[in-house]
């Protein structure tokens, strides 16, 4: 808790002079009192209208760059914060000594409530919409005055506080005034800030991302995408002093969070916009995302255990930190197909599976439209270190370029790794949507765009796919989605055929 200090104007009968009665002096927080702000506070009581029962207390005391003096004060009367009333006391060469406040007349209210605090809490909460978390439930609620209407409007009121979480996953402490005769609500506010930050990631450049204050720091905590939050690999939420995050080289280490939020966001975003999809999981709550995992991790991984992904720093040498936009798509959208699907990562589904992480990773790195990393058929190309020895992870387009992947269904064979059988599909998606030719087969196939491939495999995915899905059931479950979409008999139709007959899926 900020206790700060604490004294006691009063006037002190006979002489009608304002004489400093008491201070109480709190060392947590090191800050001293401004004896001069006090002195002049001690002056000025009479006109503001503060005697015997008032208490101030300094909350903060600044100087600026013209070396004036600015010293806060919360203002309490019988004990009880005045809540809206606080005072500033301005001091200094430039400006006339001042004081700034809305409340300059004696507080003239009983402090006696007619509800008990029980009462308030249950008044008070009833208002709170999403789950409370138990640990606040017990808080008492305090008795305030309310002062954020005028002198002339002063309430009794309980200041009650709930804790929990937003249907969308935002965390939520909310203040709400409970008058303390009628029962009124007189108003409320949430403690939890969304802000607009600034990242400056390792590839996406200076970026705007989304994040909340508490307190005095700033968290990378979005609060219009479900409450997505970056961590440390401890889970730990991570903060800055200011609301930029990260220095665009990994001596911050909040460079590379800044990459993961903001990848997050665009996945979001994408998945909103593209498919009307409320998140991951379709239900409004993001995923976590945690960033430094490991030493040296030469990976990234998705986690359904704790809905979350997990990203390495690379070695440097074979990859670098592994938060380039393509990846966090790619990542999130293995939650994707397992709330969908849940294609067995094995055999032709893992190919399929890894396939749909390939292609919306991309669809997202194309939505993100970032100049620093504008949208490819390669994936990885912002990762790949030194000796990794190409300059890219995978290529769709071109599938076999990468040394190891296969680009038609001829080659695929029992225990090929996932990540390499995934070509398959990888080419089908690209043939699709750009149209040409097929390395292996030589075999040509018209495009539609994009936008209906993705729309195409998404359907695809969340309504005909199932956990064993084979190539070529996915080429019947391609075929369908398209067919819901765009009509039999249709170019779009004739397109995916001719795509899955170019990568030997017929
Ligand atoms: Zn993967």
């Amino acid at each position: 808790m900020r206790t700060l200090l604490m004294l006691n104007v009063a006037l002190l009968g006979a002489c009608g002079g304002a004489e400093l009665v008491s201070i109480e002096d709190s060392t947590d927080d090191g800050q001293t009192l401004n004896a001069a702000a006090v002195a002049y506070l001690q002056d000025a009581a009479p006109r503001l209208g503060m005697g015997r029962g008032d208490t101030v207390r300094q909350r903060l005391h600044f100087r600026d760059d013209k070396a004036q003096e600015h010293t806060r004060f919360d203002r309490f009367y019988q004990g009880l914060a005045v809540r809206g009333a606080d005072l500033i006391v301005h001091r200094g060469d430039v400006l006339e000594e001042d004081i700034t406040t809305p409340m300059q007349r004696p507080i003239d209210l009983s402090t006696k409530p007619t509800l008990n605090p029980d009462e308030a809490a249950y008044l008070g909460q009833a208002g709170f919409v999403g789950e409370r978390s138990a640990s606040l439930l017990s808080q008492k609620p305090k008795l305030v005055i309310d002062a954020f209407d005028g002198p002339d409007k002063l309430a009794l009121a309980y200041e009650v506080v709930t804790e929990g979480t937003q249907p969308d996953g935002t965390p939520s402490v909310l203040h709400t005034f409970v008058d303390a005769h009628s029962g009124q609500i007189l108003r409320s506010y949430d403690e939890i800030e969304t802000a607009a930050g600034v990242g400056k990631g390792y590839y996406n450049g200076t970026v705007t991302l989304e994040i909340t204050k508490n307190g005095t720091k700033f968290e990378l905590r979005d609060g219009v995408r479900g409450g997505h939050r970056t961590t440390d690999a401890a889970s730990v939420v991570l903060t800055s002093t200011t609301t930029t995050f990260g220095n665009g080289t990994d001596a911050d280490r909040l460079t590379a969070a800044a990459d993961a939020h903001y990848g997050a966001a665009m996945t979001w975003d994408y998945y909103k916009t593209a498919h009307n999809r409320n998140g991951i999981a379709n239900d409004g709550k993001a995923a976590l995302s945690r960033v430094h995992y490991g030493n040296k991790y030469n990976n990234a991984f998705w986690s359904d255990a704790c809905f979350c992904m997990t990203y390495g720093d690379g070695d440097g040498k074979v990859l670098k930190p592994l938060v380039a936009i393509d990846v966090a798509g790619h990542e999130m959208s293995h939650g994707l197909t397992s709330r969908t699907a849940k294609l067995v990562y094995s055999g032709e589904s893992g190919g399929l599976n890894e396939a749909t992480s390939d292609i919306f990773g991309t669809a997202v790195e194309f939505f993100a439209k970032n100049a620093s990393d504008t949208g490819d058929y390669l994936i990885g190309e912002k990762i790949a270190g030194p000796s990794l020895g190409k300059p890219f992870l995978r290529s769709m387009s071109s599938p076999k370029d990468d040394g190891r992947s296969i680009d038609h269904y001829s080659l695929y064979k029992a225990g090929i790794d996932v990540h390499f059988s995934s070509g398959i599909a990888n080419n089908f998606f690209y043939l699709l949507s750009e149209g040409g030719t097929n390395k292996t087969s030589g075999k040509r196939a018209s495009g539609i765009g994009r936008a209906k491939a993705e729309k195409i495999w998404y359907r695809a995915l969340t309504t005909y796919f199932t956990s064993g899905t084979t190539f070529k059931q996915a080429r019947e479950g391609t075929l369908k989605a398209t067919r819901d979409l765009y009509g039999a008999g249709k170019a779009e139709e004739t397109a995916v055929t001719q795509a899955w007959t170019a990568v030997g899926v017929n």
